[in-house]
């Protein structure tokens, strides 16, 4: 075929097709431009899911009517003039091909009004076909319509979705639109019923709270932080409040939103053992950079960015994030909601622990159910030797138990406190669960699930100071393992030095286990089986090529083995040591897995649900 230069329609359909994909993109390229002209109020409106009909108005600067032919055209933009301007940019558009895109897959109109002109212009659009500018009747500002999308390109029209996904889609793209600009009202109207409704607002976490849901303003950490040239602003949400997919993680730099790698993959980091590697926190985070340490166009619908120090970038989201969420009282509250006290004849639940969902929550009426399920003569002891132990080993936790001075504090302020009686009374129940209390109300915790976290935080913090103790093994521990796992023991090597685990081959197919650390030595883990395990992790491809991310998934494994077990009887010690590290480390509301480890339910849930108040 011979070369020849293609008809200006069919370039702009080609450019069309990286950045209007759906209904959903036109959206977003025209309440983009309202923002760019600083609108105070922007309504979007469609009809089947966009395809039949998109309308978006804005009370911004207008376009003036000379300009109005320019405005459709490709490459027109009023928005940068130089190359240095692309530099730093600092309005939502630049590439000044959306209005022709747009205008070349449908049939565009746009009329504007510059707040001093006398009256708005007129221009339609359609297959690339530019009519002229003529006066109409019209408001301050633009609306711009767009009918019937993609009716000249049926291909694409094809790989539309139903109007409901459609809808969703365009929804989802004004709320992002709302939640980076708080400053400015939304309202979006689909067929003819109006679906959201936001007036401007000076708080940007009231706008949060409208987009994310008011039920979830409880949930929600806030975080405000300058570090290292980078501002951050956002609203954390709690490891209760994950969810199954992305929707809710919001992520804005410069105002703008983006879906990044780099900051994506800090939010994950901050949150890694606090939810469970499935599911997505609902979080929604503004980066502030200097624009030029930023190039955003990278890619045509400029969701993808790139940074000049992307390290930095990531260190900063990940350090602030995690101290957010560290600062915070994580432990889930058994919500008192929806419950109707159970009946006897209610089945009984499969098991209490695992009943509950991936984020830990159970159900009031599970929770009672139990209770009164519990057998009473296998109901564990009431452990009053725990407060010795605890008195002996940590005194400062008993401190708010010991009586008052009279000349302490008023009389009137002992009243008014209750009687904080911090870990006094422990009740091991099915030999799985602490029970106790504090200041909040009941405490409820895995035995299994905090043991691990302990563990999992003192023995990151033994390596993090190469004070892990090793043992040397009188009788080298032999083992048989598969010949590839010989091969596997060099690259892991490393990795083994780091956690005290000496091995050597000796012959194709056995290992000699050499040194192991005395901490899982003394909590009776079987050397052979703990190295073959790693083994065939590694080998099924579970440990992360990272070795940072190797070495915690590693540290996982040992913690979870040497954790006590659901159903190991735990002594008075056992249990004092378990809680007084409870307060100790970090996380401990959550095991390394991101389950919880410890419910709470408050006096306040109790005392309305036996109706006292
Ligand atoms: P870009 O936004 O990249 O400049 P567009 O094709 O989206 O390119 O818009 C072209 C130009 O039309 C803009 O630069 C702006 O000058 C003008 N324009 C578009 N929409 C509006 C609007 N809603 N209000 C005022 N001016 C607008
Ligand atoms: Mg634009």
């Amino acid at each position: 075929m011979p070369i020849r230069r293609l008809p200006a329609l069919l370039v702009s359909q080609i450019a069309a097709g990286e950045v209007i994909e759906r209904p959903a993109s036109v959206v977003k390229e025209l309440i983009e431009n309202a923002i760019d002209a600083e609108a105070t109020h922007v309504g979007v409106t469609i009809e089947n899911g966009g395809q039949d009909l998109i309308g978006v108005t804005d009370d911004g600067l207008g376009i003036p009517f000379a300009e109005l032919a320019l405005a459709v055209e490709p490459h027109a933009t009023g928005k940068i003039e130089s190359v240095e301007d692309l530099k730093a940019i600092a309005t939502l558009g630049f590439r000044g091909e959306a209005l022709a895109s747009i205008a070349s897959v449908s049939r565009l109109s746009v009329v504007s009004r510059p707040p001093g002109a006398q009256e708005a212009g007129l221009i339609d659009v359609a297959g690339g076909s530019v009519g002229s500018p003529r006066p109409a009747a019209g408001a301050p500002g633009t609306s711009v319509t767009v009918r019937t999308l993609f009716y000249n390109t049926p291909v694409r029209r094809r790989f539309l979705r139903t109007v409901a996904t459609e809808t969703g889609h365009v929804g989802h793209v004004v709320e992002k639109m709302a939640l980076g600009h708080p400053e400015i009202g939304f309202t979006l109207n689909s067929n003819g019923r109006q679906t959201l409704g936001l007036a401007a607002q000076d708080d940007r976490r009231r706008r949060v709270g409208e987009i994310l849901g008011r039920e979830l303003e409880g949930e929600l950490l806030e975080l405000s932080i300058e570090d290292r040239g980078i501002g951050l602003w956002g609203m954390v949400g709690t490891p209760d409040i994950a969810r199954p997919t992305t929707r809710h993680l919001y992520t804005f730099l410069n105002g703008r939103f983006i879906s990044d790698r780099t900051v994506n993959h800090a939010i994950r980091e901050a949150y890694r053992g606090l939810i469970d590697p499935s599911r997505h926190p609902t979080i929604v985070l503004f980066l502030q950079i200097d624009p030029r340490q930023v190039d955003v166009n990278v890619h045509p619908t400029k969701a993808q960015v790139r940074f000049r120090n992307q390290s930095l970038v990531h260190a900063v989201v990940v350090d602030a994030v995690r101290a957010c969420l560290g600062g915070a009282d994580l432990t889930p509250v058994l919500g008192l909601q929806r419950v109707s006290p159970p009946r006897a004849s209610d089945p009984p639940p499969a098991d209490f622990g695992r009943g509950a969902g991936p984020s830990g929550r159970v159900s009031t009426a599970q929770f009672v159910e139990f209770f009164r399920r519990l057998d009473p003569t296998q109901k564990g002891f009431v452990y009053s030797e725990v407060k010795q132990a605890l008195a002996d080993d940590a005194p400062g936790l008993l401190e708010v138990d010991r009586p008052r001075e009279p000349s302490d504090r008023p009389a009137a302020d002992v009243e008014i406190l209750p009687a904080i009686r911090p870990v006094t009374d422990v009740l091991q129940v099915h030999l799985s669960y602490l029970v106790t209390q504090d200041e909040q109300g009941l405490l409820i915790i895995d035995q299994h699930a905090l043991h691990e976290r302990v563990m999992f935080e003192r023995l990151k913090e033994a390596i993090g100071k190469g004070n892990l103790e090793t043992q040397r093994l009188l009788m080298p521990v032999t083992i048989r393992v598969d010949p590839s796992h010989v091969e596997l023991l060099e690259t892991l090597r490393p990795l083994l030095r780091r956690i005290g685990i000496e091995a050597e081959p000796i012959g194709p197919a056995a290992l000699s286990i050499e040194s192991f650390p005395s901490f899982l030595f003394e909590r009776n883990v079987d050397p052979g089986k703990f190295l073959s395990d790693l083994l065939a992790r590694a080998e099924g491809g579970d440990l992360p090529g990272d070795t940072e991310a190797a070495l915690q998934e590693t540290l996982d494994m040992m913690a979870c083995k040497a954790a006590v077990k659901a159903g190991d009887r735990l002594s008075p010690s056992e249990i004092a040591e378990l809680l007084k590290y409870r307060g100790a480390v970090e996380r401990s509301s959550r095991c390394p897995h991101g389950r919880p480890t410890t419910l709470r339910m408050t006096i306040r849930d109790l005392e309305k649900y036996f109706g006292r108040r």
